[in-house]
């Protein structure tokens, strides 16, 4: 068994039905042991105090409060401890960085190299739900502002009373073999050499493995069989959660098809153990990607 993927394992207990409980929550907000942490729209504000390198810096509420303008969400209990998620994304970074001990913004993804398993994943818990307060603010169904409900994992229309729940966009990501290959491709942004499983988003009314076969026939115009699910992360960027899979070659030439990648093509056991290796001129991604999780559970299993 693989270790968790990076942004999963957050160790907290989400207490989802204590959130309906306003006077719990009222309590919790009073709390001088609550804390909170910060979030802007690419990172968190974290304190690099320990041997472990850096940590969300968890604040009292009140100061948190100070430099948020919208409502707190309950990320949920450590412990004792009632930890809350701010959206400081208006307040000033030089404001931001005096409420911890040797303050830093840390990027998202640089979150999860530096931080421990958990820490990363609660950065993808509160920066997810913090992106989705942000770009949520109205609702979709009558236009008028919506307010936070349910300890901020609901957003209500006082108009016409609709429901909004946090939004998360699946996405399949596949790693296709064929005996000793594998199936990759690059993007045009990317940078030159880098190639990485075949991914895209879930359409309505479709199931996910009928979202793997399609979006490996277009693009790279490849048939699939034997799809199998391997594991999930969640990607805040903003809110994303990525699934993974492996399925088997099953048909078809490849070539790029849909105009979104650039080369797409097979590439043997021994080019991708050189990738692993940092030898030659392929280069795949980042540890922390599940695309690479993919990839080197792929090998390991040769
Ligand atoms: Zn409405």
């Amino acid at each position: 068994m693989l270790r968790p993927n990076a942004f999963s394992g957050a160790e907290l207990d989400r207490v989802g039905a204590r959130r309906i409980d306003e006077r719990w929550l009222a309590e919790r907000l009073a709390d001088p042991t609550s804390r909170g942490a910060l979030f802007t729209e690419d990172a968190v504000l974290a304190t690099d105090t320990g041997p472990g390198g850096p940590r969300p810096a968890l604040v009292g509420l009140p100061l948190a409060s100070a430099l948020s303008d919208d409502e707190p969400a309950l990320l949920g209990l450590s412990g004792d401890t009632a930890l809350f998620a701010f959206d400081a994304s208006r307040a000033a970074p030089e404001s931001l960085v005096q409420l911890a001990d040797r303050p830093r913004l840390v990027g998202l993804r640089e979150a999860a190299t530096v931080m421990s398993q958990a820490d990363g994943g609660l950065v993808a818990y509160g920066a997810t739900l913090m992106n989705w307060h942000r770009r949520h603010r109205h609702c979709a169904v009558c236009g008028a502002p919506t307010r936070s409900a349910e300890a901020g994992h609901l957003r209500r229309c006082p108009a016409c009373g609709a429901p909004h729940h946090p939004r998360l966009d699946p996405v399949v990501i596949m790693l296709v073999s064929d005996g000793d290959r594998a199936l990759l491709g690059r993007k045009a942004s990317w940078p030159a050499g880098r190639f990485s499983a075949l991914a895209g988003f879930v359409e309505p009314g479709e199931a996910l493995e009928e979202a793997v076969a399609r979006e490996v026939r277009e693009e790279s115009g490849v048939e699939v069989s034997h799809v199998r699910y391997r594991s999930s992360q969640p990607w805040p960027f903003p809110s994303s959660l990525m699934l993974g899979f492996t399925a088997d070659y099953a048909g078809g030439e490849v070539a790029p098809r849909d105009g979104e990648l650039q080369e797409v093509g097979w590439f043997s056991r021994a080019e991708l153990l050189d990738a692993v290796a940092g030898r030659g001129e392929i280069r795949l991604p980042e540890p922390v990607a599940i695309a690479r999780r993919l990839v080197d559970g792929w090998l390991e299993q040769g």
